[in-house]
């Protein structure tokens, strides 16, 4: 499947709006085991996102990608903002003079991820975003690798991202602010991996729909 950068505003206004239906149980989340910020931190970015969406049609992945991560870098705020800017910043260097299709795409998506676990020097079980984002690339790249059909690598993106979120609940949390709490952090989802979660299921959905 090729995706144009002509979805990127569709994919951008379902992530503003599934953040903003769930604002308020992110944000109980990060009141809980963070400070609170989260997802305003977020939704600066979503806000700052939205009205650059048009300028995005047209251009090709790499520049589109290099464009989000600039701006998400410099309105968001946060441990969040720093690693959604590496992630995009990271895959429009893969994807620099690439032609886009799935396979392009999940290994730039997986690179981004890795850089992001680079920058925030945090690994898989850590109570994090990335215990969401992780098995989501490592489902993306086997999924594509072994040429599973669309519908079936959607759904698995989707059920992938839910667990990961899931098993953030019972973890501790040894990176970010959420490790100052120790055993209080347990028995709460990670704010960061639910709204990863979120907004990738938001995201998929945008591809599921009919043009
Ligand atoms: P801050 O913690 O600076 O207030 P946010 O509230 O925007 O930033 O984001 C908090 C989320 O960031 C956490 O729920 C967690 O998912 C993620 N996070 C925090 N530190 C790290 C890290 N070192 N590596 C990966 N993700 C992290
Ligand atoms: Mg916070």
């Amino acid at each position: 499947m090729t995706v144009s950068t002509e979805r990127l505003p569709q994919f951008i206004e379902a992530a503003a709006a599934v953040m903003r239906d769930h604002a308020e149980e992110v944000a109980a989340l990060d009141q809980a085991i963070g400070d609170g910020d989260h997802v305003a931190n977020l939704q600066r970015g979503l806000n700052a996102l939205c009205p650059l969406a048009p300028t995005l049609v047209g251009l090709d992945w790499a520049s589109a990608l290099q464009k989000i991560g600039m701006s998400v870098m410099s309105t968001v705020g946060g441990a969040s903002g720093s690693l959604y800017g590496t992630l995009f910043l990271a895959m429009a260097k893969v994807l620099k003079d690439r032609s886009v299709d799935g396979v392009a795409f999940a290994e730039a998506f997986a690179a981004g991820v890795d850089a992001m676990r680079q920058r925030g020097k945090a690994e898989l079980g850590e109570k994090t975003m990335l215990d969401v984002l992780i098995p989501v690339a490592r489902t993306l790249v086997d999924g594509v690798a072994q040429g599973k059909p669309v519908p079936d690598l959607q759904s698995e993106v989707v059920a992938v991202a839910e667990s990961g979120c899931e098993s953030t609940r019972d973890l501790l949390a040894t990176k970010g602010r959420a490790s100052f709490l120790g055993e209080r952090a347990r028995g709460y989802l990670d704010p960061g991996a639910r709204s990863a979660q979120l907004m990738i299921s938001a995201i998929v959905g945008v591809l599921t729909e009919p043009v």
